[in-house]
């Protein structure tokens, strides 16, 4: 499942109710789309004169960019749920899952039968994982030292990039195609000329139902035959 708002707000609610006697005071949830977590409470924080930080401004972030189990998902709140407990009550922990934050972990995995974990990134298993099909304009850079990177465009900034990529020092030659094969789908999204190192073996395994696009001008179009 991916989260939403009113399934989080219900979780929220729920966790709140058994594992923090309703303590939690209601927060902004946001969703995000973000690669690289899986969660996260963002907040503002001030140096009181004692030089401790005071923590205020919270909002509450979950990614719903991989399709999760429930009970990850339940976990991932729950996890996030612990972080905004301790800044919330102003507990300072030893590190961002110091003993504090384990402390109360193990204690609602032990109570309430949970799975919660330190972990708070998205893996290269989740992204593995993610067999959803989204349309792709990637380009392939040849670069100077060998090696190959992929580059996906947002669509809106296509023809900039198509620009900007030859530009890079290291890169020699770029090629474009567009897919829906999911294994691009780990790849970030670019606004900017990035590119991002890719294994040459599955790069081509995957570009096999790619189609290559070609530019006249402002215009971009997709060539009928499919490559390789
Ligand atoms: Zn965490």
């Amino acid at each position: 499942m991916r989260a939403s708002i009113p399934y989080i707000q219900q979780k929220f609610d729920e966790f709140n109710a058994l594992c923090f006697d309703g303590q939690l005071q209601p927060l902004p949830i946001r969703l995000s789309r973000a690669r690289t977590f899986l969660g996260k409470v963002e907040y503002k924080r001030r140096r009181q004169p004692d030089g401790s930080w005071y923590y205020f401004d919270f909002v509450f972030v979950i990614s719903t960019l991989i399709d999760m189990p429930d009970t990850f998902v339940e976990d991932t709140i729950l996890h996030e749920m612990i972080h905004y407990y301790i800044l919330q009550q102003q507990l300072q922990d030893t590190s961002s899952h110091g003993v504090i934050f384990r402390r109360i972990m193990n204690e609602l995995n032990e109570r309430f039968n949970r799975h919660v974990s330190v972990r708070h990134k998205l893996t290269a298993a989740d992204h593995e994982a993610d067999t959803q099909r989204r349309q792709h304009l990637v380009c392939v850079s040849q670069l100077a030292d060998g090696t190959v990177g992929v580059t996906l465009a947002a669509r809106t900034r296509l023809l900039y990039l198509w620009d900007a990529l030859p530009r890079i020092g290291a890169v020699k030659e770029c090629r474009w195609y567009v897919t829906s094969d999911p294994y691009f789908n780990r790849f970030p999204r670019a606004r900017v000329p990035k590119v991002y190192a890719a294994d040459p073996q599955a790069l081509e395994e995957h570009l096999k139902e790619a189609r290559m696009l070609v530019r006249h001008g402002r215009t971009i179009h997709v060539v009928s035959q499919h490559v390789g």
